[in-house]
């Protein structure tokens, strides 16, 4: 199960489809490979946000 996170926003959508519907009304574009991390990497993501 794969989540995605909006580096952004700060917010997480429970699935890509929805993320990417996010991504193109709120920032106007599609698949900002940069935002996109999935649950497994949350915990190496933490380590960047400091
Ligand atoms: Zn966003």
């Amino acid at each position: 199960m794969t989540k995605v996170y909006c580096d952004k926003c700060n917010d997480v959508f429970g699935s890509r489809e929805k993320f990417d519907r996010h991504v193109e009304s709120v920032h106007g574009e599609s698949g900002c490979g940069v935002c996109i991390i999935d649950a497994a990497l949350s915990k190496i993501a933490g380590f960047f946000k400091k």
